[in-house]
């Protein structure tokens, strides 16, 4: 088993990253389904408990199968150290808990995942965590958010559902010359199209629900540190708090990595030709698509990102009732929400995750009535695109 993501080429790592305890030769990291480790005895039990022993005591606090993920994801992103969590919303509260106290201040992306504006909207201000929200695909807009007490700048690139991009290099040093970190949530592209520590981000979460498992059976997120140092905090944070990942699951998202890089490739060549396609086609009014060269920061996302990966946004010509018209008669793709799965999902949000939301709210929040999100899977492309046709084509107006 392999650690240093120098060394070797993403396509080696995803095979054989995640270094793990084991005396019988297995060839994949045990299942350690268990919820506490025997001590041989009462001075080992203190020794273990004092530091002074390696070893493990309870699998809140530490387990084989769950360390070997985390050994895993940490040499993918290039990092030193990784936190099984257990949803992406775990990873991301655990980092804010772990980073943030009272009086200081967040600047973060308006385009995140909607839970997440809502942890800073809803919760963090309870502890007097303040948040500004801006457009960070404008770097005038996070230099003019940044206050004394900044101490964290919280981006997604590309973000959701806008899949807008925001310079992580520039953003990076806007952070460090005001003395603040910068996180970003690496979930749209995972570490086999984009690695983010490269370009000075200092921590990177995901929501390993998605892409890097890549099959829809599993919740869970991570955590990954650039510095090592800061891990035995993080652990403790983690642990008294409680949001870890279990055994199993991690056994399920290590196996998902083993493909990760063929499943982003296939979905990158999927999504494009499938972009290609809709740009075209005479019921859509814009797509939205990172390996498009209409899509404005086409340029940017060519620097920091290895293939445009594969979700699209678009928007049809005959709104709400055109949406309604493709979901209830497309083919071959599944109509649900989440992402990053071997099949291809689509959905509609003002018809569907938005639609309890007011017809003006959801204009404020970017929601407009036609707008459609698509996480392209790894079947045939022109499969894929008969499907969208079947339905496309019953759009009258
Ligand atoms: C799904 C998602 C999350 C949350 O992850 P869960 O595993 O559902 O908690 C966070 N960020 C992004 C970009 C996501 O797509």
């Amino acid at each position: 088993m392999i650690k240093s993501s120098d060394e070797y080429s993403m396509d080696t790592l995803c095979v054989h990253s995640g270094a793990y305890n084991d005396n019988h030769g297995a060839i994949v990291p045990p299942i350690y389904q268990t919820s506490t480790f025997k001590f041989t005895d009462a001075d080992q039990g203190a020794r273990l408990f004092k530091g002074e022993e390696d070893g493990y005591i309870y699998t809140r606090m530490r387990n084989p199968t769950i360390e070997a993920l985390e050994n895993s994801i940490a040499a993918l992103e290039g990092g030193a150290k990784a936190l099984g969590c257990a949803s992406g919303m775990a990873a991301i509260s655990t980092l804010f808990i772990a980073l943030l106290k009272a009086g200081e201040h967040v600047v973060c992306s308006e385009s995140v995942y909607g839970p997440t504006t809502i942890l800073l909207n809803s919760y963090l201000n309870k502890f007097q965590v303040d948040v500004t929200f801006v457009d960070t695909s404008d770097l005038s807009c996070v230099e003019a958010a940044i206050q004394p007490n900044t101490k964290l700048i919280f981006i997604e690139s590309p973000g959701n559902p806008t899949l807008v991009m925001s310079d992580i290099a520039a953003i990076a040093r806007i952070a460090h010359d005001n003395g603040a970190a910068l996180a970003i949530d690496n979930t749209f592209m995972s570490p086999a199209l984009q690695r983010p520590f490269s370009f000075g981000a200092d921590y990177i979460v995901h929501s390993l629900t998605k892409f890097l498992n890549g099959h829809a059976d599993v919740v869970g997120g991570i955590i990954v540190l650039k510095n090592g140092d800061e891990f035995p905090a993080f652990r403790k944070v983690l642990n008294h708090f409680g949001g870890v990942i279990d055994p199993f699951n991690s056994f399920l998202v290590h196996r998902g990595i083993k493909t990760l890089k063929l499943r982003m490739e296939r979905s990158s060549e999927n999504a494009r030709k499938i972009a290609e396609y809709l740009e075209k086609h005479p019921k859509v009014e814009w797509v939205r698509y990172p390996g498009l060269p209409s899509h404005p920061q086409y340029e940017l996302g060519k620097r920091q990102m290895s293939a445009p990966g594969g979700m699209i946004s678009m928007e049809l010509k005959g709104g709400l009732e055109a949406g309604k018209i493709l979901m209830n008669t497309i083919e071959v793709w599944t109509l649900a929400v989440s992402l990053g799965g071997v099949e291809s999902l689509i959905q509609h949000p003002a018809a569907m995750t938005h639609a309890s939301m007011g017809a003006e709210q959801r204009l404020q929040a970017k929601i407009t009535d036609g707008l459609i999100r698509m996480s392209v899977g790894i079947e045939s492309a022109d499969d894929l695109i008969a499907g969208l046709e079947a339905g496309l084509s019953r759009i009258t107006n």
